[in-house]
């Protein structure tokens, strides 16, 4: 409720987006910063700041016949008009409409308010009524001077922020709306599939954007809210729609440029003498053969190779499904031609765990061709990077290993090919934007392999990577044992380190791991340092039944580098019995004898996180398990709904099951990471209800782009302004 009465709000001018905001009252200025603010800046901006809930201003109810709690407005005399000093300074106003009275109450007001509020005066006034037949009270009430038409449509709340007052930004919309070109940009015949409604004369028919939004602003008052509040009305379904091709014309186009730059064209080579090409020799070095699935997708990716245009692919694969190798071939063409290939992780931790296996393999193989293989991150030795980016720039290095530092100012490829991202979704959007300019510095752009092991569930593909192609590994290589998943309260975590006691007497391995706290980082520590303690002491051995004590190891975020090297060098060589963690080992580590997966605080997790830690288990031929613990509250309940989550764990090991039950349930920032932080990208359309307004977008996009390019160019500058360019990254 509005506590400025409106008729004594500063008469502020309208907003004009091409004024300097200099122009208007000091007021003014402050209310036009909190625009830019909101990111309202053009006319468009704001004809699509939509209510969040309206107000009926339409009507006056009788006093009489308003109900404790309703919202009303009436209109009605002042009999009395007081200021109370006790129990503190308030002014107190009696009204009566004739069919009851009322008082209003005000703590804080001006000599302005009393002199509309003397006895006598006849006003319009607006408020929850509080109180029933005894007396009726309202607080801070809204109220005008009586009279004037009423509105015809309800009155629109908008979000806001500091300074930036209701009525201020209702002007300002109104305006925008009036001055806004909102012709229709869909080419003719492309209607959305959108119910009809009645518009103002009372005839069935589609809506324009115009109409849409016209009455989103001001809705009749016939209108079912309800339709309004979940946005089924045909109105916002026209904006969904409107949006959902704004996306989608960026994607398409963002892959028709992509088209038109060129790549080198990448074939396997023929055998130099008697060597063999390089994929040879390493499929010769692999201790197993490759999946059907591995060989599919080795093909899909082959086959971009050898095109001129680059390639921009994704390569999706349940945690443990053998990514790395099928990248590690693509490389060995890339680098057997002469080229240079570049394999970048998120961190140095993932980044060294990663392609460990892989470098091992590769560069005995390169060295007997005379090439070396590089490593760029962060915290390198000045001395050591120097030497490292000789390398690369001399084309020494046919492999460039590292993280985002690979690709910073510094580093000079002398001839890059060929790209590769582990875990591409924990790369912020700036990082990989950056990674895209990076990379097209050359007149040749070189290939891009993403990877990733979180599902990306269909509308998501549809929508967000529209523009990439994907692979999809489906099947696991064989002899892995499924992982059976349990839900065990958290007040039952003595069985589960007698569970853990046994397990390594039995010469496995087991990973505990600590939620991350986000908002504390030390809080987060203290509490794997102290895990770390209990469970040391619990596994310290017992010599009278001949346990021997079982080293029980810490990593956490804040480690150096090094030491955290150390612990992991520990565990993966079989010395460390428990590794207890926070997330750091979320990807990418691979033990095979470890079989326990222990996640404290399951809760806490995203679904998809917890299929991923689940995936550091079941990578050799032992049983494997996991245990989920939970947290109950103090009445021995974990929250119905963390519990629902939790419960698909048990229910299915399928990746995309579960990235789909998380989408349902949190939404796409799961998947999108940083691409979805702070700006919601999406603001109207709901990938989870919006299916088929995607597939009508999806579907329109190309044509549209070919027939209309001015109407397709037109839609994007007026949906996505500036940000287009995240919607590519
Ligand atoms: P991810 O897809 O999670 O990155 P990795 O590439 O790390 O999986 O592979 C997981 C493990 O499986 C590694 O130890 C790898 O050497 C092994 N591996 C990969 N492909 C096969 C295969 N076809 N047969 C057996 N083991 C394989
Ligand atoms: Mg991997």
């Amino acid at each position: 409720m509005p506590t400025t009465p409106p008729s004594l709000a500063p008469p502020a001018a309208p907003p004009a987006a091409r004024r300097p905001a200099s122009a208007g009252p000091a007021g003014a200025s402050v209310a036009q910063k909190a625009l830019h603010k909101l990111g309202l800046v053009r006319d468009i901006d704001l004809a699509l700041h939509l209510p969040l809930r309206y107000e009926d201003e339409t009507r006056i109810t009788p006093l009489a016949s308003a109900r404790d709690g309703q919202t009303v407005q009436i209109e009605a005399t002042v009999t009395a008009s007081d200021v109370q000093l006790r129990p503190r300074r308030q002014l107190v106003v009696q009204v009566d409409d004739g069919s009851a009275t009322c008082e209003l109450r005000f703590f804080s007001f001006y000599p302005s308010h009393q002199k509309t509020l003397a006895v006598g005066a006849r006003l319009r006034i607006r408020g929850e009524v509080k109180g029933g037949f005894w007396g009726r009270q309202m607080l801070h009430p809204a109220f005008r001077q009586a009279g004037g038409e009423l509105p015809a449509a309800l009155t629109p709340v908008y979000p806001t922020t500091a300074g930036l007052p209701q009525p201020y930004l209702r002007r300002a919309v109104v305006s925008a709306l009036a001055r806004a070109d909102l012709s229709d940009t869909l080419p003719p015949g492309a209607e959305p599939p959108v119910a009809s409604f009645y518009g103002k004369n009372g005839l069935q028919r589609l809506c324009s954007l115009r109409e849409a939004l016209t009455f989103l602003h001001h809705p009749t008052p016939d209108v079912a809210l309800s339709t309004l509040e979940d946005h089924s009305h045909p109105a916002w379904q026209r904006l969904k729609a409107e949006e959902l091709l704004a996306q989608q014309l960026s994607q398409h186009q963002s892959r028709r440029e992509r088209d038109r730059l060129r790549a080198p064209v990448l074939r396997p080579q023929p055998a130099q003498g008697t060597a063999p090409p390089l994929h040879e020799q390493l499929l010769a070095v692999l201790p197993f053969g490759l999946t059907a699935a591995q060989r599919r997708v080795g093909e899909e990716i082959a086959a971009d190779l050898a095109r001129p245009v680059p390639m921009h692919r994704l390569l999706q694969g349940d945690v443990g499904s053998g990514k790395t190798v099928v990248s590690a071939l693509a490389a060995c063409v890339a680098m057997d031609a002469g080229w240079q290939c570049a394999l970048m992780a998120p961190t140095e931790i993932l980044a060294e765990q990663h392609f460990a296996k892989m470098i091992g393999w590769l560069e005995p193989l390169l060295a007997a061709r005379g090439r070396k293989v590089a490593w760029l991150v962060g915290g390198q030795k000045k001395k050591e990077r120097t030497a490292m980016l000789a390398l690369v720039e001399s084309g020494e290095a046919a492999l460039v290993v590292g993280t985002h530092a690979v690709i910073q100012e510094q580093v000079r490829f002398k001839n890059l090919a060929l790209a590769i991202i582990d875990e591409q979704h924990r790369f912020g959007v700036a990082q990989r934007l950056e990674l895209r300019r990076k990379l097209a510095e050359h007149g040749m752009e070189p290939h891009m392999l993403m990877m990733s092991a979180t599902p990306i569930p269909r509308t998501l593909a549809m929508s967000y990577y529209a523009d990439l192609d994907v692979s999809v590994i489906d099947e696991l290589p064989p002899g892995r044992t499924p992982i059976v998943t349990k839900l065990i309260a958290d007040s039952r975590k003595d069985e589960v380190i007698e569970r853990i006691g046994t397990q390594v007497a039995a010469g496995r391995q087991v990973y505990w791991v600590c939620p991350l706290i986000e908002e504390s980082e030390a809080l987060d520590l203290s509490n794997a340092t102290a895990t770390h303690q209990d469970l040391s002491e619990a596994l310290q051995g017992d010599e009278a039944h001949g346990r021997a004590p079982v080293m029980v190891g810490l990593l956490h975020s804040r480690m150096p580098t090094a030491e955290k090297k150390a612990v992991m060098a520990l565990f993966t060589s079989g010395q460390m019995g428990v590794l207890v963690s926070t997330t750091v080992i979320e990807v990418g580590v691979d033990v095979p004898n470890a079989s326990l997966m222990v996640i404290e605080h399951a809760e806490r997790f995203g679904l998809s996180q917890l299929h991923q830690l689940r995936g550091r288990v079941g990578r050799g031929a032992a049983a494997s398990a996991c245990v989920l613990l939970y947290a109950t509250n103090d009445s021995g309940r974990v929250g119905e709904t963390a519990k629902e989550r939790l419960r698909a764990m048990a229910e299915t090991n399928d990746g995309f099951e579960i990235a789909r039950r998380d989408l349902e349930i949190r939404g796409p920032g799961e998947f999108l990471g940083a691409r979805q932080s702070g700006d919601a990208l999406l603001r109207f359309a709901d990938l989870a209800t919006d299916t088929h307004l995607l597939e009508w977008a999806r579907a329109l996009a190309p044509q549209m782009l070919d027939r209309h390019p001015d109407l397709a160019a037109k839609h994007v500058a007026r949906w996505l302004g500036g940000k287009s360019d995240y919607l590519k990254a």
